[in-house]
């Protein structure tokens, strides 16, 4: 099932519960989402669908507000932050070039 459908890539959700990013831009095809992605997928997917709120991540202990959205996880609706949406970040992640 898509999660969450960004301009180069498209992240999926399988049955097992794994979460899968497809690259539609360079072709490289299927690989493991980075835990980065998996939050931010379901982030997003979890606006509409409540059911997925009891599956987002807490805030880790070694998180830290971001500073792009001061802790809201939004920047302009219906965009949500770089962040991911949770409104902080993890020092240190990867997040990758991110999908669009
Ligand atoms: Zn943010």
């Amino acid at each position: 099932m898509p999660l969450y459908l960004g301009w180069t890539a498209v992240v999926f959700a399988r049955e097992s519960g794994e979460l899968w990013l497809y690259d539609i831009e360079w072709s490289t095809g299927w690989s493991p989402a980075s835990p980065f992605l998996r939050r931010m997928a379901l982030r997003r997917a979890s606006l509409a669908c409540d059911e997925l709120e009891a599956t987002l991540p807490q805030r880790p202990d070694e998180a830290v507000t971001c500073d792009v959205c001061s802790g809201t996880g939004r920047i302009k609706e219906p965009l949500i932050c770089g962040c991911g949406g949770y409104g902080w970040v993890i020092p240190g992640e990867d997040r990758g070039m991110g999908i669009g």
